[in-house]
């Protein structure tokens, strides 16, 4: 694999840090907790998607495009971080939100990531839940072409080959720092949603040879549409990286076990997680995908899932910003 093959744009701070989680490993007992900092690469407040659209913001340039078109759910973190490039780049972003919630409260509807995304000037419509939003993106891409304008669509999530290439890098950067201080990872956790972030990085580990495996931990999916997802996507980035079939089907692995009751509501050990990591670390998770992954990887260690000693990196994706969206699921004190 050599990534400098295809175009890429450097705007995410890099190599984002590795770090331990000595109090919280300390106090599961059990594996040694690591975190990969990916909520901080840097844009709009950092996340996942920042690496990834590294890459598609590059395949936009090299086709000329002038504005960009994308979708996402209303709290999309994805959605933040491609109006803040595309302002970064002069472009116009289209952001198409999905209301997949039903939600009625102000915050979920204008806080958080919906504020950003307005200050970084992005026009947003919204659209009822179950809306073929491929097709709605199409739509636009047709009438601005008609408007003499360049469209480029980035999927949900910028999960496609060329963005899953931003989690190859960050497979192969997390392997490095790991050989640097001679940390020997046993396993990496995170939490996966439209499959790009773990297509990436399971591609990134079979392509070096050094085979970590990876538990994704769902957030939407049940675990059997999850994983062919996920293996699917990673199928075609090995293509596009000149390495078919380098990734096993046995090689992708989900949990779908801490979804609760569905995207973006998040379940009692959702909260649980995101209040146990802010007071043992000081470290901010969100309410829709980070803090079910992270829910999930705490399960794991309380049940004796994992060994005494192991190194478990939890890759941080990011998403705080959301958490602004969400005051209202935490059951905060009142004081005077
Ligand atoms: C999008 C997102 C994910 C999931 O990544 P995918 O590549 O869509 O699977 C995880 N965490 C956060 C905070 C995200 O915004």
């Amino acid at each position: 694999m050599h990534l400098a093959r295809f175009p890429r744009l450097h705007f995410a701070h890099l190599d984002t840090p590795l770090e331990p989680l000595t109090r919280l490993s300390k106090q599961l007992g059990g594996p040694n907790l690591w975190i990969k900092r990916d909520d901080c690469t840097g844009l709009a407040g950092g996340g996942n998607k920042t690496r990834k659209l590294e890459f598609l913001m590059a395949d936009a340039v090299a086709q000329g495009a002038d504005t960009i078109i994308t979708q996402g759910a209303t709290q999309s973190n994805h959605a933040r971080q491609t109006a803040a490039i595309a302002a970064k780049m002069g472009m116009a972003c289209h952001v198409l939100l999905e209301d997949r919630t039903g939600a009625k409260d102000v915050d979920y509807n204008y806080n958080g990531n919906v504020m950003l995304d307005q200050l970084f000037g992005a026009p947003l419509s919204k659209y009822p839940a179950g809306t073929d939003m491929n097709a709605a993106m199409i739509g636009l891409a047709d009438e601005l072409r008609a408007a003499g304008k360049v469209p480029y669509m980035i999927p949900g999530g910028g999960s496609n080959p060329v963005g899953a290439l931003g989690y190859v890098n960050c497979a192969l950067e997390l392997l490095n720092q790991a050989n640097r201080i001679s940390l020997c990872i046993d396993r990496v956790v995170h939490a996966t949603g439209s499959a790009g972030t773990q297509a990436g990085l399971v591609t990134g580990f079979a392509g070096s040879n050094s085979l970590i495996p990876v538990l994704g931990v769902g957030v939407r999916a049940p675990r059997e549409v999850q994983e062919a997802n996920v293996f699917k996507l990673a199928s075609e980035t090995c293509e596009l990286l000149g390495i078919p079939g380098a990734v096993k089907r046995d090689q992708v692995v989900a949990n779908c076990d801490y979804i609760g009751e569905g995207y973006g509501f998040p379940a009692e050990s959702t909260l649980e997680a995101i209040e146990l990591l802010a007071r043992t670390e000081g470290i901010l998770l969100d309410p829709v995908y980070s803090g079910k992954g992270f829910a999930g990887l705490v399960d794991l260690v309380r049940r004796g899932h994992f060994r005494d000693g192991e190194n478990i990196v939890f890759v941080h994706t990011g998403g705080s910003q959301a958490l602004f969206g969400y005051r209202q699921a935490f059951n905060l004190p009142a004081y005077d």
